[in-house]
């Protein structure tokens, strides 16, 4: 079992503590829709190991994180958002991080705006 955080509320989504809508799980990741969606498609991508940040990622991470990146691009695929979308970590008070488990959002479903606010 991947490593968690008893405070942390991703890793209480990855341990079914909390529901969500699960939309994909494998071995290493799980994907399921944001509670506040931002777009028509809002899934949020997540480690089921316990990792604060993109700040908090050691070279060991590496292949987890180009993992994370390559099932948003396989949910983007399977959405149907062939015009486009955004693949967004944010990271950090500064970042806008929110949630202290690292997490990427997939937003697709309308044109988006840069820069984001
Ligand atoms: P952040 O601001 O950290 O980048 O994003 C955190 C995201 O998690 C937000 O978009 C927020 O709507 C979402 N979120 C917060 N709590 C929950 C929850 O309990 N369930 C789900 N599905 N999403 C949540």
């Amino acid at each position: 079992m991947a490593e968690q955080s008893s405070e942390c509320l991703f890793c209480k989504i990855v341990y079914g503590v909390i529901p969500a809508k699960r939309v994909f799980e494998d071995e290493l990741s799980l994907a399921f829709a944001d509670i506040n969606p931002q777009a028509p498609t809002h899934l949020l991508i997540i480690p089921k190991e316990h990792l604060t940040s993109l700040a908090h990622a050691a070279k060991d991470h590496a292949a987890l994180l180009g993992h994370l990146v390559f099932v948003a691009t396989e949910l983007a695929r399977s959405y149907g958002l062939e015009k486009g979308y955004r693949v967004v970590v944010n990271t950090g008070d500064d970042g806008g991080q929110t949630v202290q488990h690292l997490h990427a959002h997939l937003l697709g479903g309308r044109a988006m705006k840069w820069p984001p606010g």
